[in-house]
């Protein structure tokens, strides 16, 4: 094995270490972009879909979820958003009362 073949190895393995640092960056930056995503989005009963938003948009997702209505109701008490059929407040605890949104069925 001559010197220029041995470069070339060290050159492949230096570059292919490269790409793999470059994708676990990618994949911590897209992350933490998801995980502020996140956040926005449990404020407004939509966590999953803020993960998504900011995972794949950054920024711009995270201007899409505040500008999303709240999946929900808000709690009187704390004020936090509540799926529409709850009868406690995850938040707080506190009873809810009844929700006045009409059910959707197959016959109602
Ligand atoms: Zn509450």
């Amino acid at each position: 094995m001559d010197l220029d073949s041995l470069l070339l190895l060290r050159s492949d393995f230096n570059s292919s270490r490269a790409f793999w640092i470059f994708v676990l960056w990618l994949v911590f930056l897209l992350s933490m972009l998801g995980l502020i995503g996140l956040g926005f989005g449990n404020e407004r009963g939509r966590g999953f879909t803020g993960f998504m938003l900011g995972f794949f948009l950054g920024p711009i997702g995270w201007i899409l979820i505040l500008c999303l209505e709240p999946d929900g109701r808000r709690c009187p008490e704390c004020l936090g958003v509540v799926p529409n059929l709850a009868r406690r407040c995850r938040h707080c605890s506190s009873e809810l009362p009844p929700s006045l949104a009409p059910r959707r069925g197959w016959l109602v």
